[in-house]
């Protein structure tokens, strides 16, 4: 069997790896934001093909972090704005306006509460 070939057990491992990998490019980003964006920008670059390369898939933490249409490096006040809208926390890219709609689970409500809720939202 040749050892150049790829199992599915070594495909995890590589994404795993390439996981950590984004993960420390965006840590990074995050780091140097402030006194070089571009280079911030540069690193969701190196992030994203690291994502494309290994077909990983970003956890939501990650997925709000930069613009995946122009691969800016999302900081909120500074280049994009953050909304919560019905349940959902609305990110705009202030580069390229692409919206970004994200689910969140809003806190728990109480019963008496969650009828009001019901009622206010049948009439
Ligand atoms: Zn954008």
């Amino acid at each position: 069997m040749s050892s150049r070939r790829i199992t599915r057990n070594t495909a995890g491992e590589l994404r795993n790896l390439a996981e950590k990998r984004i993960e420390r490019l965006l840590k990074l980003a995050g780091e140097v934001f402030r006194q070089y964006p571009e280079r911030a920008d540069r690193y969701v670059e190196l992030a994203w093909k690291i994502k494309t390369r290994y077909n990983v898939r970003l956890p939501s933490h990650l997925k709000r972090k930069f613009c995946r249409k122009c691969l800016s490096f999302w900081v909120p006040g500074f280049s994009c704005r953050v909304r919560l809208h019905s349940g959902r926390v609305n990110i705009t890219c202030l580069r390229c306006g692409r919206v970004v709609r994200l689910p969140y689970r809003p806190r728990a409500l109480s019963g008496k509460k969650r009828k009001a809720v019901n009622r206010s939202q049948l009439s």
